[in-house]
């Protein structure tokens, strides 16, 4: 599904990939990611001497995460451009060191993008998410979400003296 012919990029010199990855599909079991719509990939793949070849482009889909503070559900959208270069290297010299620079085998002739791109969301994905910036979160006491619902724990009681002046105001 995301796999690019190197051959026949190797005599076009581009190619363009447009794949919809389903939220279901076996490339996210394990990610961690919970998937909520699909991952639409767009890629411009271009052969850049060498048998080098540079991918760049984006991935979109949407994410559910739990709201850090007050745990409900939150939707997360991420449209991520992605940049990666493929680079050929003899099996002696491997591993750039750099996330974004993967190595191309002598003799590859597919470049198989999954994996990267399972990788590149991963590392896209949100690690701290709350649902608004004003998010009250659960009280520490009660438990209560203090976005929907007043708090009862003791101490914070509407003080009755403020009760007297309110009443007087609304005369
Ligand atoms: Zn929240
Ligand atoms: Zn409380």
């Amino acid at each position: 599904m995301l796999k690019l012919d190197l051959l026949r990029l190797g005599r076009s010199g581009t190619a363009t990939i447009e794949v919809e990855v389903p939220a279901e599909a076996p490339l996210w079991v394990g990610s961690g990611l919970d998937l909520r719509a699909p991952v639409r990939v767009r890629l411009q793949a271009t052969a850049v001497g060498g048998g080098n070849v540079y991918v760049t482009g984006a991935a979109r889909t949407t994410l559910g995460f739990q709201c850090r503070r007050c745990l409900e559900g939150v939707l997360v959208r991420l449209e991520e451009p992605v940049s990666m270069l493929f680079e050929r290297v003899d099996e002696s010299a491997r591993d750039t060191g750099s996330a974004d620079v993967y190595s191309l085998e002598a003799r590859q002739t597919e470049l198989d993008l999954a994996e990267p791109i399972r990788e590149q969301l991963i590392l896209a994905a949100p690690t701290y998410v709350v649902c608004r910036e004003e998010c009250r979160g659960l009280c520490p006491g009660c438990g209560v979400n203090l976005n929907t619902e007043a708090c009862v724990c003791a101490g914070e009681e509407p003080d009755p003296r403020w009760e007297v002046l309110r009443t007087l105001k609304q005369e």
